[in-house]
């Protein structure tokens, strides 16, 4: 299986800045054997997509789709226009969206549907909050995430062509990292969740792990059998963190 390190530039740095860092990222990636994806912020697709195209093991991806597909839905993005403009990934159901934008299970889904017709590859995110870590309902929820917006949605096929990204809420953005033994647990169960699905076939489905992954830590996480990439960031916004992090398979 191809090893995915996915940057998630989130609502930072202007042009400027983007355009620079992606010089930087673009001059260092090269001869590195992971797939690197980077996700910018919307206006900086196209900028991207110039500084990208060709490389060949550099991609783009979108942070955020809309569940329409086209029409009076102001500010919003259609699947049809990332695919349009250059776009191969999208990123679905990030804990920040499901926290701050109340999306639901059921708007996740109709998301992943979006981006499956066009043609996108959805990194779907998943993952428990603090307190729902404490009670130990890690598994449940992850469980119930998948199943609502992809068990109950999805054909076999459709669902073979996800990337799932576990990223617990407690790790992002915080500094603290799920140990190695705690992400690979999460990471098996959500390989078994797949296998029960759509059979053997989910032995071939990237699971990233995302939350406070760094160079100092992304070796030991990604030596894990079930972990087969990350989901990045903080460090994605410096070039060097970010190439290195693909250096740690
Ligand atoms: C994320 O938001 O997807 C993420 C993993 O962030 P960080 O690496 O900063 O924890």
């Amino acid at each position: 299986m191809q090893n995915i390190v996915a940057g998630n530039w989130k609502m930072n740095l202007t042009s400027d800045a983007a355009e620079s860092l992606l010089k930087d990222i673009v001059a260092k990636a090269t001869g590195v054997s992971c797939q690197f994806i980077i996700c910018p912020p919307f206006p900086y697709l196209s900028i991207a997509k110039d500084l990208i195209d060709g490389h060949p093991n550099i991609a783009l991806g979108a942070q955020n789709c809309s569940n329409k597909t086209s029409g009076a839905f102001t500010g919003e993005v259609s699947c049809e226009m990332l695919k349009s403009s250059g776009v191969e990934y999208v990123i679905i159901g990030h804990s920040e969206r499901r926290a701050y934008y109340n999306e639901t299970h059921e708007l996740i889904g109709e998301k992943l549907m979006r981006a499956l017709e066009n043609e996108l590859i959805p990194i779907f995110c998943c993952g428990e909050n603090l307190s729902e870590r404490k009670a130990g309902s890690h598994f449940d929820v992850v469980s119930s995430q998948v199943k609502e917006s992809i068990f109950d949605f999805l054909s076999k096929d459709q669902i073979s062509k996800i990337i799932f990204a576990y990223e617990p809420v407690w790790a992002i953005g915080t500094g603290e990292t799920a140990s190695p033994d705690q992400a690979e647990e999460v990471h098996q169960h959500l390989r078994q969740c797949l296998i029960e699905n759509i059979g053997d076939d989910g032995n071939q489905i990237p699971i990233l792990y995302g939350g406070s992954c760094k160079p100092g830590n992304a070796k030991d996480l990604f030596q894990q059998k079930n972990i087969d990439g990350g989901l990045i960031g903080g460090a994605s916004l410096k070039a060097d963190d970010f190439v290195q992090i693909g250096r740690s398979f």
